[in-house]
């Protein structure tokens, strides 16, 4: 079987069997791979843990005819170490997984932009480096853009305009004046759209300064359902994990 060799996030993984596991990982240069990793569920499997939700592996794989097959696998970085230790982080590394698993949706594409910017994140999570709702809601924006559904929050997107910005459709793709605002749109107010763009630019400054103010937090949960509508809307399905999120 040819094989071949890269950089992967391991995203999800379900039971195959007695003893193995089909593995998603995202890859650096494959895109999405799915792959078994024979005996993983052995008391003494070669692979130890390093399989796990979070591990970033160097992973060597053979192409197999129906599914590939993991046939080494070192680790890089063991961010699942530090995420399954804390809750919080524990259920936004569930989502940034489930939204890096949709939205890379072909198999075997490569797409360096979406590894790099999960891995940052699954990273930035591990290390506790923000609030984990911001990284996760900078994520989904960030990782919906790339995909090409970039949320246009600076000027109306029927008439450009770049004042009273009060409304957001996801199906006209962005916010609204007043004038225009379609029947879908919801009610946004500035501090939310404020917000909206903070996550979308990943403006990490600014917003590691409004999460030590405590009225931040209501701007943030209305803002966070907004961010998961956007997705689910653009997906087409809804993001599980993200019922757990409060
Ligand atoms: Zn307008």
């Amino acid at each position: 079987m040819p094989l071949y060799r890269d950089e992967a996030l391991v995203l999800h993984c379900i039971d195959l069997g007695e003893a193995d596991r089909i593995i998603t990982l995202l890859t650096k240069h494959h895109g999405r791979v799915r792959a078994v990793a024979k005996g993983v569920r052995k008391v003494r499997s070669r692979f130890g843990g390093r399989l796990e939700p979070f591990m970033r592996q160097d992973v060597l794989i053979a192409t197999g005819r129906s599914l590939d097959v993991i046939s080494q696998s070192a680790t890089i970085a063991a961010y699942a170490d530090a995420i399954t230790q804390e809750y919080s982080c524990y259920i936004a590394a569930n989502v940034i997984a489930e939204v890096a698993e949709s939205v890379v949706a072909t198999l075997d594409e490569p797409d360096e932009e979406q590894y790099t910017l999960a891995v940052a994140a699954i990273s930035a999570l591990s290390r506790q480096l923000h609030h984990s709702l911001d990284i996760t809601a900078s994520y989904i924006l960030r990782a919906l853009a790339l995909a090409g559904w970039q949320m246009r929050l600076d000027a109306c997107v029927v008439c450009g305009r770049t004042d009273k910005l009060t409304s957001l459709s996801n199906a006209s793709g962005g916010v609204m004046c007043s004038l225009d605002r379609t029947p879908d749109a919801r009610h946004i107010d500035q501090g939310v759209l404020q917000t909206l763009k903070l996550w979308l630019a990943g403006n990490w400054q600014m917003l590691d300064t409004n999460a030590q103010e405590p009225l931040f937090d209501q701007t943030r949960h209305i803002a966070l359902p907004i961010v998961e509508h956007w997705a689910q809307f653009y997906l087409e399905k809804p993001i599980r994990s993200a019922r757990l999120l409060d």
